[in-house]
């Protein structure tokens, strides 16, 4: 088994590990980071939820990232557009009002404004939702970009991709070692300081953390649904190979119903790359219950149904000329949660805003329960605060939990887990610990 010896370890590198890198190594702190995934970015880059949705934010890399992606053409701000047959006018497309006579689609396409349009959201900021601004990034672009600040910031992250964990061991209260493979070796990863940054929080619950899933009514099941993004593009020459028709149909034949009554309704978000590709975000394409219930086979499932959805959109809906050229792996938007020193809840974030010494991140996204029952949606009125406790689990004085698991409420979570807002959460914790190892 190989060791190492660090004073921070990472574990995962989607929005919340990387702003931790980028700050402990911008302030020399050796960091080990791992990730299952071949690179940075997590979600964004390898479920394809590449673009940022309006909200605001402390001061931090997501600027830097922003400026440089703005540069070299992998980002752009994007504005919705509320009027969808125009938009298809423009897009040369026959008949737009047979894309979506019963159902709204989120769509958004690049205009001329700047980064600061996009840093706003809540109703104390924007009138109404055509205010909102986006960027929107190309996730490849983006993964690279992520790379290349770590890599600027000298020689002190040790990166362990395609490495998954296996188990922690733990003494006096303390973590004290991750163990990962990676299919041919073992790693023992010693550290001061574990920051656990995998989404589903496995550290955490590996080394028996308080955590929670599901409605803050206690229904585990309300959980929101997955989407299998995908991308779509006019050149044929990058097209994804036909899935095996006899596969399609075998899964069809099961999932009769959703094609019946549910396929139709599928209202997605349609997000328009800088290179004139459509990311598509179905919302949902399983639900939180259906995603529980297939257990391993649904996965199989979700990329049968972007087949059979997007066969419909092309044959029904005019977009023939269109093909999927990626299905990204299931972007699951919420599981386990911290129940940690201090749970974020409705009343934290309907409070007045007020930034204190223990804010980590500010947020101000619209509470997104994508229509759970016995959940409370709606824009809000003004930002909130993140405090550093909603990533200390009781248990442990040297761990953090600093990802969409993060100690929130399931109504808090439904606004706090937003791609920038956790890279901020992770550069927030890096100046704690900075100052906890008097660096
Ligand atoms: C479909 C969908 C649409 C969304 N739309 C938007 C949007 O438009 N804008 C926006 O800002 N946000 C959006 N979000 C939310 C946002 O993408 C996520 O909440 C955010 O990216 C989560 O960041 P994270 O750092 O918590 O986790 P992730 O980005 O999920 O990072 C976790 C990392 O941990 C790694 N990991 C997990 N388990 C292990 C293990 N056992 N071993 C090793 N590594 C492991 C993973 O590989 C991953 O890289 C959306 C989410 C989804 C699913």
């Amino acid at each position: 088994m190989r060791r190492l010896n660090t004073k921070v370890m990472i574990l995962g590198a989607g929005g919340g590990g990387f702003g931790a890198c980028y700050e402990l190594t911008r302030r020399g702190i050796p960091v080990v980071i791992a990730d299952r995934n071949p690179g940075f970015g997590g979600n964004a880059v390898y479920s394809g939820v590449s673009c940022w949705e309006p909200g605001v934010s402390l001061e931090g890399v997501h600027r830097i990232l922003a400026a440089r992606l703005m540069q070299t053409g992998g980002g752009q701000v994007q504005r919705t557009v509320p009027n969808y047959k125009l938009f298809f006018e423009d897009m040369g497309y026959a008949d737009p009002y047979a894309l979506c006579p019963d159902y709204p689609w989120g769509l958004s396409i690049a205009c001329g404004d700047d980064y600061e349009s996009t840093l706003k959201r809540c109703r104390q900021f924007c009138v109404s939702p055509h205010e909102w601004r986006r960027f929107m990034t190309d996730e490849d672009a983006l993964g690279a970009e992520m790379a290349a600040l770590i890599a600027e910031n000298g020689p002190h992250c040790t990166a362990l991709f395609g490495y998954r964990f296996t188990g922690c061991e733990t003494a006096a209260g303390k973590i004290t070692a991750v163990l990962l493979e990676n299919g041919t070796e073992t790693v023992q990863v010693n550290a001061e300081y574990f920051l656990d940054c995998t989404g589903s929080i496995v550290l955490a619950r590996s080394a028996g953390c308080r955590c929670t899933i599901g409605g803050d009514d206690g229904d585990p099941s309300a959980v929101n649904g997955i989407s299998m993004v995908f991308r779509v593009s006019k050149n044929a020459s990058n097209t994804l190979p036909d899935p095996d028709p006899a596969w399609l149909e075998s899964i069809a034949a099961r999932d009769a119903v959703w094609e019946r009554e549910t396929m139709r309704r599928v209202v997605s978000c349609f997000n328009v790359y800088p290179n004139g590709d459509i990311n598509v975000n179905m919302l949902p394409t399983l639900t939180g219950a259906e995603w529980q219930a297939l257990d391993e086979t649904a996965p199989a499932v979700g990329i049968a149904r972007v087949w059979r959805y997007w066969r419909y959109m092309q044959s029904e809906k005019g977009l023939a000329d269109r093909h999927i050229v990626k299905i990204f792996s299931p972007g699951i938007r919420e599981d386990w949660r911290l129940v940690g020193r201090r749970v974020l809840t409705l009343e934290d974030i309907t409070a007045d805003f007020a930034i204190r010494e223990d804010t980590i991140a500010i947020a101000d996204h619209a509470l997104d329960t994508h229509g759970l029952k016995n959940a409370v949606p709606g824009e809000l009125a003004h930002p909130y605060a993140i405090p550093l406790d909603c990533t200390r689990p009781a248990e442990y004085d040297n761990l953090f939990v600093v990802c969409r698991g993060a100690s929130f409420s399931h109504t808090a979570a439904s606004s706090a887990r937003l791609t920038r807002t956790m890279m901020s959460m992770g550069e927030g914790v890096a100046a704690h610990l900075a100052k906890a190892l008097q660096l």
